[in-house]
């Protein structure tokens, strides 16, 4: 499989699209939605002897702009196949009606974890600024869980492993150890839990809560921890050659992390906001919402261990407290 770096106007920096030389000549994830990107996508697919009218198949990994956002293009320019996760496939036929929901969640989730109004504002702003670089398409070909997408020379098993986004689908070769990681797991970042809607129309966690996206992705990284692989091709950086340490770096971060918030909230009760001002001082407006995932995240984990609880602070908002 070869990476075309393809630039993206977001802080993550260059996304890596996969070309699958293979019956159907396939492309793995698309880049954003920009004239940059196109170009750059038709500059390095040139330099393997193909145009984008060559392509046959599109696969994507998950449901993040960077990964998604040209496919309408590519698609309509190639007649290619769109093949995704079939709990994606509404997601990326209607993705704004999609990103305007979710965008909903976030500022709730905000205003109630202690966010200022302004801040909110501010971000919801950026953020429909921000989704131009989306885009929508038509899935032709949904693929299910544990099922096999098949080429000439090769087999793809298709693996939903949720937790940094809920559609997040690995892509692995078993005859040759590879796995096409998508963002489930970057070298030199953490991925981070971002908390969204859940997907096929679920409310959500049992008993109706917010979804639990650091949980759920542990649970994640824990089953791909126990496969056998050579390489994981991620969406951002570098081949990842030694999944098992680099998932127990991050377990050990996350326990960390988790102790270091614990002692925040044994000193006095806090909400995610105060936790976040904390550890990080004034974050900037358009980091609100990943650092309020991450804190959420790792008080979740406290949570599920029985080491905090949560309590309705002043003015609704809400406050965590140690058990
Ligand atoms: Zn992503």
């Amino acid at each position: 499989m070869i990476a075309l770096s393809i630039p993206t106007p977001f802080m993550v920096g260059r996304v890596n699209c996969y070309l699958i030389e293979d019956d159907p000549l396939t492309l793995v994830d698309t880049g954003p939605n920009s004239g940059k990107a196109l170009d750059e996508l038709e500059r390095a697919l040139a330099e393997h002897s193909h145009r984008i009218e060559d392509l046959e198949r599109i696969v994507i990994t998950h449901q993040h702009i960077d990964h998604l956002g040209l496919v309408d293009i590519i698609a309509r320019r190639s007649g290619a196949e769109v093949c995704a996760l079939d709990l994606l496939v509404p997601l990326i036929e209607d993705f704004a009606a999609e990103a305007e929901r979710n965008d909903e969640l976030a500022e709730a989730l905000m205003l109630r974890h202690g966010i200022p109004r302004d801040v909110v504002t501010a971000l919801r702003s950026v953020s429909r600024s921000f989704r131009a670089w989306g885009g929508s398409t038509k899935v032709t070909r949904p693929l299910a869980d544990g099922s096999d997408l098949g080429f000439a020379e090769r087999t793809l098993e298709v693996l939903h492993r949720p937790g940094h986004s809920p559609s997040d689908t690995l892509f692995h070769d078993r005859e040759r150890g590879e796995l096409i990681g998508g963002d489930h797991l970057i070298g030199h970042i953490s991925s981070n839990p971002l908390i969204s809607r859940p997907l096929g129309g679920k409310s959500g966690e049992p008993g109706g809560g917010r979804p639990r996206a650091l949980v759920t992705y542990m649970r994640s990284m824990r089953e791909t921890r126990e496969m056998d692989l050579s390489v994981i091709l991620p969406g951002h950086g570098e081949p990842v050659t030694d999944h098992v340490k680099l998932i127990d770096e991050r377990f050990a971060l996350h326990e960390r992390r988790a102790n270091k918030i614990a002692g925040l909230i044994e000193e006095q009760p806090r909400s995610a906001y105060e936790i976040a001002q904390s550890l990080w001082g004034n974050v900037a407006v358009t980091q609100a919402y990943l650092t309020l995932c991450e804190v959420l995240g790792h008080v979740d984990l406290l949570l599920e261990d029985g080491r905090a609880v949560e309590e309705d602070g002043p003015g609704g908002t809400v406050r965590f407290a140690a058990a």
